[in-house]
């Protein structure tokens, strides 16, 4: 049963719909979600809605708790988090019922999507679908908290930001689902973030490789963890508008006739921080101590650059997550003493900018056109990391925005390539 573009397209499928914050920002939008959700429910499909906490809402919870400390206990955490979402279902269901159809709302706990013990960021480990099955046979939509659920020990837990969208797509994995849409405040995912790049051009299709770099790199439209986990379970993803019904991205796997463009996309992250320890004694076992300490302090480390040696010394470079720039620091100059380092250097206005592109694999020169156009612009790269499929580079983060223009022309993104290049 091929579902297919369009809501009157789809006949008796199961479907996944997932509306994030922005979907629901007030009552009078919720509303109008309400409305097309009767609309689809109507036409004869089983559906089911995963719903995101009201826009904003995510944030103020946590600064309530940053207000009282600033490293909240994170069982705590997660207790208040939740809050947002169970808001979220309430009134959805309510607007549903106010339409004419019948729902019922379930938190991550009623239904059982059952997570590990890691608080603020936990992975799920099974869902039970029961409820949900009872729910639709009655002719219910169900609807499902986003970002989400329940440890072993009866805890709350919550998916990480952005976590509605692996509720989603989990449920559509555990349900079988024909499709799981997105359904979000721009109409799919562009070559570049829409409201940074005027010409950022709408893909039909991005495969689910392309999509978890530029998810990890730093585009918003979807989170890293669910576009993995749609690929590992073959979920298919539309992302699409809630405010229009234009045909959106379809997130799938490589096929044979895909373009295959050099550059797919442009992705950039201004949420990282730089620390460079300076003239490091160049002998075995210092990288291993320096980053093995910033690691057990469960600090992640993205890049790391480490210079050319000169006089049996070395400058290192690596970058973290914003959050975490003082904590690392701090613990780099506990250890920068111990291995006799010069000085310890702390950055936390840089932002890294992405290309992102599966032709990567086979056209060679990519790299070099990008640095050629951040040169042009009289961008200083600060640092470079390439893997099969991408290219980053750490800048001024005052410069991001132009670089990521830049960087869109000079891969001409915004016309679409011919089909077969
Ligand atoms: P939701 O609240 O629906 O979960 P998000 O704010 O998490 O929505 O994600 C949507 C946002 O992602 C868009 O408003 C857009 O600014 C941003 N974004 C960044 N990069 C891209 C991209 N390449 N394509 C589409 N949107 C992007
Ligand atoms: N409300 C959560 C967040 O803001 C989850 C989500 O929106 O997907 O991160
Ligand atoms: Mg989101």
């Amino acid at each position: 049963m091929g579902a297919q573009f369009g809501r009157k397209e789809i006949k008796l499928a199961l479907i996944i719909q997932k509306y994030g914050g922005t979907s629901v920002r007030d009552v009078g939008r919720l509303q109008q979600v309400a409305r097309g959700i009767v609309e689809v429910r109507e036409s004869g499909n089983d559906v089911v809605v995963v719903v995101s906490a009201m826009a904003g809402e995510t944030n103020r919870l946590l600064q309530l708790a940053h207000q009282i400390t600033d490293a909240p206990n994170t069982r705590e955490l997660d207790v208040i988090l939740a809050t947002g979402e169970q808001v979220a279902i309430g009134l959805l269901s309510l607007g549903i019922q106010a339409s004419g159809a019948r729902a019922r709302s379930f938190t991550g706990t009623q239904v059982r999507i059952l997570t590990d013990n890691v608080h603020t960021r936990a992975r799920i480990v099974n869902i039970d679908v029961e409820r949900i099955r009872h729910a639709l046979r009655e002719g219910e939509v169900a609807i499902v908290a986003g970002f989400q659920g329940v440890n072993a020990e009866e805890e709350v837990t919550t998916l990480g930001r952005g976590g509605s969208d692996l509720t989603a797509v989990a449920l559509a994995a555990a349900l079988n689902a024909d499709m799981c849409e997105i359904y979000t405040d721009v109409e799919g995912v562009y070559t570049a973030d829409p409201g940074m790049v005027p010409t950022a051009r709408k893909l039909s299709r991005i495969t689910y490789e392309e999509m978890i770099e530029i998810a990890s790199l730093g585009a918003k439209v979807l989170q890293p963890r669910a576009v993995e986990y749609a690929k590992n379970y073959n979920v298919s993803i539309h992302v699409r508008s809630s405010f229009t019904k234009s045909p959106g991205t379809l997130v799938v796997q490589e096929d044979q006739d895909m373009e295959r463009v050099m550059v797919s996309g442009i992705a950039y992250n201004k949420n990282e921080a730089k620390i460079t320890i300076t003239r490091v004694v160049d002998r075995p076992g210092i990288a291993a101590k320096l980053f093995g300490n910033v690691a057990d302090a469960g600090v992640v480390v993205d890049m790391i650059v480490q210079n050319i040696s000169q006089d049996g010394h070395t400058d290192i470079s690596f970058t973290v997550s914003r959050v975490d720039f003082h904590k690392a620091k701090e613990l780099v100059q506990g250890v920068a003493k111990e291995i006799g380092a010069d000085q310890v250097l702390g950055d936390d206005r840089i932002a890294k900018v992405s290309i992102v592109g599966l032709g990567m694999r086979t056209h060679s020169g990519v790299a070099a056109k990008m640095f050629r156009a951040l040169a042009a612009e009289q961008i200083n790269i600060m640092m470079i990391s390439t893997s099969e499929i991408k290219v980053s580079c750490v800048i001024d983060e005052r410069h991001t925005e132009r670089a990521v223009r830049v960087l869109h022309d000079a891969f001409e993104l915004q016309t679409e390539p011919p089909i077969g290049e």
